[in-house]
């Protein structure tokens, strides 16, 4: 089969030799796929030292900068050639200008001063991210009303809205919701521009809410079953909230990675990783060293009262993950289409690191049961049918977009095949892949 690429898009898939042609990429005994969409990417985070414009990023401007400059090779490198961000905050241009880079689309955050995730950050530099704070008592026509800021977001080219139900992470906890008010006002002024709802919400009372705010995706896995958290099987209540996201055709995305990275990064010999080497830039990999690095690690021994890391680690890895794989079981059983969305980085984990993040998210789908062909779809056609962009994006067809790649292996036999691209071609330019890894002269001495 040969494939005709003119001007960025397909423009011919046919038995028949194609002449002219001004450059022929040779795929003979290769498997050609589109390009991976991970719908859940947060660029302006560094992995161990959480948002670009955070304190302790702010003090290692080099180590974010020779981050920053690799972070959009990596997730071209593992495949990922289309990116959806749900929370940019102001620091996603080092994305955006670089040269080569994953097609960017983003949602823009909603939230009160009353609310997560504004009300957590602590400095004036960590609260400048939230660009749209609404006020919920403002009326239509004010500036700072929840219909203005939906009118600002849509005139700022996002692609969608993303709100929190979250009231409290570990021991703290009840952190004010936005008002049901105010979740209808969002609703129905997103509904007047097209734009679809994203909720993070990963406990179940708060997917309830989330679905009862009438959200399009669920933007997080279900690791927090509540009342229910020392069962082992799904209770009809849990039933009922994945029931009513199969009924209502509700986007979801499992994000398990937020989760191994939390009991990844309690592993002292992470930080080793043969995999960093070639998406992680050296000063950082260095810095993850430093006793500075350790602050989040010892954020989550607090949370666990001093049980051992080993322990805490497996509390993640085998408890929460096993409640997660339970439920994107339970979805796929029910043949509704999931979503590949990895949460990069999830946490301030640095075992989640850019691309390889998505790659683990996929061989996470496929360890909670997802046939071969089912990790393709998610993180291809479901997804860019999920955000109305499957006329450009999510197979190889002529008229879309000539993101694709060229595989050794075929990734219908073995989730590591994933692992085995030969070229990404980006809007019809062929990238080797090794040229995409981290160069030697980005190694920055402090
Ligand atoms: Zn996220």
């Amino acid at each position: 089969m040969n494939v005709l690429v003119e001007d960025g898009r397909i423009a011919k898939i046919t038995q028949d030799k194609i002449i002219p042609f001004d450059f022929k990429i040779n795929g003979s005994g290769k498997f050609l796929t589109p390009g991976l969409m991970d719908s859940h990417a947060h660029v302006s985070s560094i992995p161990g030292m959480g948002f670009g414009v955070e304190p302790i990023s702010v003090k290692n401007p080099k180590i974010a900068a020779a981050y920053f400059a690799q972070q959009p090779r990596s997730f071209l490198y593992y495949g990922v050639t289309q990116l959806l961000d749900p929370n940019p905050g102001l620091n996603f241009k080092h994305f955006t200008s670089a040269v080569d880079h994953p097609d960017y689309f983003r949602c823009e955050v909603i939230t009160s001063k009353e609310t997560f995730p504004y009300v957590e950050k602590k400095d004036d530099q960590s609260k400048s991210m939230f660009t749209y704070l609404v006020d919920e008592h403002a009326l239509e026509h004010e500036a700072n009303s929840v219909e203005s800021v939906v009118q600002k977001i849509y005139k700022s080219g996002a692609s969608c809205i993303k709100i929190y139900f979250e009231n409290g992470y570990g021991n703290a906890s009840q952190w004010p919701i936005l008002s049901p008010k105010t979740l209808q006002r969002i609703k129905v002024s997103a509904g007047k521009v097209n734009l679809p709802i994203l909720a993070h919400a990963n406990a179940l009372d708060m997917q309830q809410l989330a679905l009862a705010a009438d959200v399009d995706v669920i933007a997080h896995g279900m690791w927090n079953w509540g009342e229910y958290a020392r069962e082992r099987v799904i209770s009809k209540e849990i039933s009922q909230v994945l029931d009513h996201i199969v009924d209502e055709k509700v986007g979801y995305m499992p994000t398990q990675r937020v989760i191994a990275g939390l009991g990844e990064v309690m592993l002292a010999d992470i930080v080793d990783s043969t995999e960093f080497l070639s998406i992680t830039p050296q000063s950082l990999l260095d810095w993850y060293k430093t006793p500075q690095a350790q602050w989040f690690i010892d954020e989550l021994r607090i949370g666990f009262d001093g049980m051992p890391d080993k322990a805490i680690s497996d509390a993640f890895l085998y408890g929460r993950i096993g409640k997660g794989n339970i439920v994107i079981n339970y979805l796929n059983k029910s043949k509704h289409p999931l979503l590949l969305a990895s949460d990069f980085p999830g946490s301030p984990s640095f075992a989640n690191q850019p691309g390889l993040t998505t790659f683990q998210e996929m061989k996470a789908m496929a360890d909670a049961g997802l046939s071969l062909e089912e990790v393709l779809a998610a993180a291809t056609i479901n997804n860019a049918k999920q955000f109305k962009i499957d006329n450009d994006y999510g197979t190889v067809e002529v008229g879309k977009m000539a993101n694709l790649l060229l595989l050794k292996k075929n990734p219908l036999i073995s989730i590591e095949s994933w692992n085995s691209i030969d070229t990404i071609i980006l809007r019809g330019r062929p990238i080797k892949r090794d040229t995409l890894a981290v160069k030697k002269e980005q190694v920055i001495v402090e």
